[in-house]
């Protein structure tokens, strides 16, 4: 595996292995990985000739200063897991590489209703963060494929939407969502957990189990205050729990809609988010042009 800091040095080398018929697979992160982020490195790794997983902890995307500056960093552990896992790149720039002229005054991009709910809702800004770094790293790279996670579901949508707005063919990938042993989504943030918290964890993955059994035998709004007072028992603050539909996260979904139920919440100062989807997992994946 090869690490490349300078965003022209990768250009360059991406380029190259085009020139030799190399399909590129690409697996963004910011770090402190895991299992779940090595079976997009896996995916990737099957369906591209090469793989490049990029680490960068993107400031433009944190609402909240503080969860910027507690994020966890692993780096060494990182890159032999990514040795470990194959992957051909680690991509891991500066801030300043990625924004020469700051991270004031970016452009805005026009993401509708995915904006104004859910995580758009309780983190503003969130997703034009998420946005601004995407596009940067996708026209570095202009992948093959993009490899995501459905933990992240409304992301994985918001990034369909940025595809569609650059104009990229770039086909996304939505990979299931990695799980512990208990159900717990795997996330970097769980190392935040202490181990009272981190034994409290799993009942958000048990409330959208026991919720999407309901689905369609109770009324969603009775459904949705028993997993909401569960939580609250169970010691988290949750910001929402809802009933989307699974293409646009419309809510109330149309009785006809494949749904999602989202989920997040506090357990002390870190926030959880989870899904389930009722239907089949659908690659987010914009149109072939
Ligand atoms: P992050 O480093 O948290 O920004 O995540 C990088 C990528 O890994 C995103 O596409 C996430 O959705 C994905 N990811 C994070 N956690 C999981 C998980 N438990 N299962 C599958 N993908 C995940």
């Amino acid at each position: 595996m090869i690490t490349i800091e300078q965003p022209a040095e990768l250009t360059l080398f991406v380029r190259r292995q085009k020139a030799q018929g190399k399909t590129i697979g690409f697996v963004p992160t910011m770090g402190a990985l895991h299992a779940g982020h090595m079976k997009l490195i896996e995916a990737s790794r099957k369906d591209c000739d090469l793989s490049i997983c990029s680490i960068f902890v993107n400031p433009t995307q944190f609402n909240d200063p503080s969860d910027f500056s507690k994020y966890p960093k692993t780096l060494d552990r990182d890159r032999q897991m990514l040795e470990d896992a194959g992957a051909d790149v680690l991509f891991i720039p500066a801030v300043s590489a990625l924004y020469p002229s700051g991270t004031g005054h970016l452009e805005n991009y026009d993401l509708g209703y995915l904006e104004s709910t859910l995580e758009g809702r309780f983190r503003p800004g969130h997703f034009q963060g998420v946005c601004q770094v995407m596009r940067r790293l996708l026209l570095l790279v202009e992948p093959h494929m993009l490899f995501m996670g459905q933990k992240d579901y409304q992301q994985c949508l918001v990034i369909r939407r940025l595809l569609d707005l650059i104009r990229l063919s770039t086909i996304l990938i939505t990979c299931p969502t990695a799980r512990e042993p208990d159900g717990l989504a795997m996330s970097s943030r769980n190392l935040r957990l202490d181990a009272s918290q981190r034994a409290i964890a799993p009942a958000l993955y048990q409330a959208l189990t026991r919720a999407a059994a309901k689905l369609g035998k109770s009324p969603w709004e009775t459904v949705q205050q028993e997993a909401i007072a569960f939580l609250e028992e169970q010691g988290f603050r949750p910001d929402y729990f809802e009933l989307a539909d699974a293409g646009t996260l419309r809510q109330p979904p149309a009785a006809t809609a494949n749904t999602v139920i989202v989920a997040a919440a506090f357990l002390g100062e870190v926030r959880l988010i989870d899904n389930l989807l009722s239907g089949p997992l659908r690659p987010a994946s914009p149109r072939r042009r």
